[in-house]
């Protein structure tokens, strides 16, 4: 069995090498009367929230990896072997997994079975999974959306960023998208429709950008950098105006943040600044589905995926996460169906 091990506690953005494959030997078995099953794993997802578990730090809402241990993460996977009557071989299920060929499932309610078979399996931990409905909750039930609005996204061609806006302009919003890289750009202005976006990289004032794109000023910022764009979204919102703080992916060390200077703002424009987690709105997920795989269908929301293959690349795919190598949502596939 194949994995990818986590070496030890770090305090920054992960790099490769902070991870290493090796090959284990023990056989994984079902013990009978155990609930367990066995998958094999087919499409594993790289998601930023993984780095705050390789830091030596149990306050969080996840436990941290242990060193010496597969790490583990979201994936869509195939069951082979199961003690559990609702799991059958050949299922198709979806949740968490390790990052390893096969895994022993022994907590069943931390994957779903798949049911919708006619969109791409990988989907799965994208447009239809965490992010998916991170984009969901975090745009309609946080940022209370009205049609109209003038909506900024950062990260915005990412797994989260480029639904959140395809909703806003679903809604009928003027949305802005700041991303790292001008082939991010064009594919935000050209394939995922939004009205305007810009390289953050190539912009000395930030605060200067955003007076450019919206003259008129932000109703909604979507957060998913922290820092200085959101220092810079701070000064640009307009009264009453909401601040949905999913991420700060720009943060090198989640525990030494940023000063945020401009928070005065919050009180003279009376904005509502909100963090939340996805997890809190799962009662959601049924109408999420059903809403996504419309739009989906219809052609109105696009998906765009970067794919890596072989779980020897899986390493460097989750380490790209934060210096944005990735294209969209980064998943490997592990085996081809
Ligand atoms: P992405 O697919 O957007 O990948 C991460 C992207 O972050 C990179 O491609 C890069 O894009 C950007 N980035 C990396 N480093 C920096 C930096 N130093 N400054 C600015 N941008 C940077 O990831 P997701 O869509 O999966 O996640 C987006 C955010 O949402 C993250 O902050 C994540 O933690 C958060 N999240 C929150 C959840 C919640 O429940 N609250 C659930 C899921 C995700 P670019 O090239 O444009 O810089």
């Amino acid at each position: 069995n194949k994995q990818v091990i986590f070496k030890g506690y770090i305090d920054r953005s992960p790099t490769e090498t902070d991870m290493e494959l090796r090959i284990n030997k023990v056989e994984l078995k079902v013990p009978k009367g155990s609930g367990a099953f066995l998958v094999k794993n087919l499409y594993l997802s790289c998601d930023p929230y993984m780095r705050g578990r390789m830091r030596d730090f149990h306050g969080s809402y996840l436990p941290p990896f242990v060193p010496g241990q597969a790490l583990e993460g979201f994936g869509v996977s195939k069951v082979v072997d199961s003690d559990n009557p609702n799991f059958k071989p050949d299922d198709l299920v979806s949740g968490i997994t390790g990052w390893e060929e096969y895994s022993l499932i022994q907590k069943p309610l931390q994957l779903r079975k798949i049911l919708q078979h006619d969109i791409p399996l990988s989907y799965y931990l994208g447009l239809l999974g965490m992010p998916g409905f991170t984009a969901y909750a975090g745009f309609y039930e946080v940022c209370s959306p009205k049609k109209g609005e003038y909506v900024f996204v950062s990260a915005a061609s990412g797994a989260v960023g480029q639904l959140v806006g395809q909703f806003a302009k679903l809604l009928g919003c003027y949305v802005v998208g700041s991303a790292g890289s001008s082939q991010k750009v064009d594919l935000l202005k050209n394939k995922l429709r939004f009205d305007e976006a810009f390289n953050y990289k190539e912009e000395s004032d930030l605060d200067a950008a955003l007076k450019r794109y919206f003259p008129q000023g932000i109703d909604i910022y979507f957060d998913n950098v922290g820092g200085d764009m959101l220092d810079a979204a701070l000064v640009n919102m307009r009264i009453h105006g909401r601040i949905a703080v999913c991420g700060m992916v720009s943060l090198d060390s989640l525990s030494k943040p940023k000063g945020i200077f401009n928070l005065s703002n919050l009180i003279m424009k009376r904005i509502r600044m909100q963090g939340f987690l996805q997890s809190d709105y799962l009662h959601l997920y049924p109408q999420f589905l059903e809403y996504i795989v419309s739009n989906y269908k219809q052609g109105k929301i696009v998906y765009i995926e970067d794919m890596n293959e072989g779980l020897e690349s899986a390493p460097a795919a989750l380490a790209g996460l934060f210096s944005g190598k990735n294209v969209g949502k980064k998943v490997v596939r592990i085996v081809h169906e």
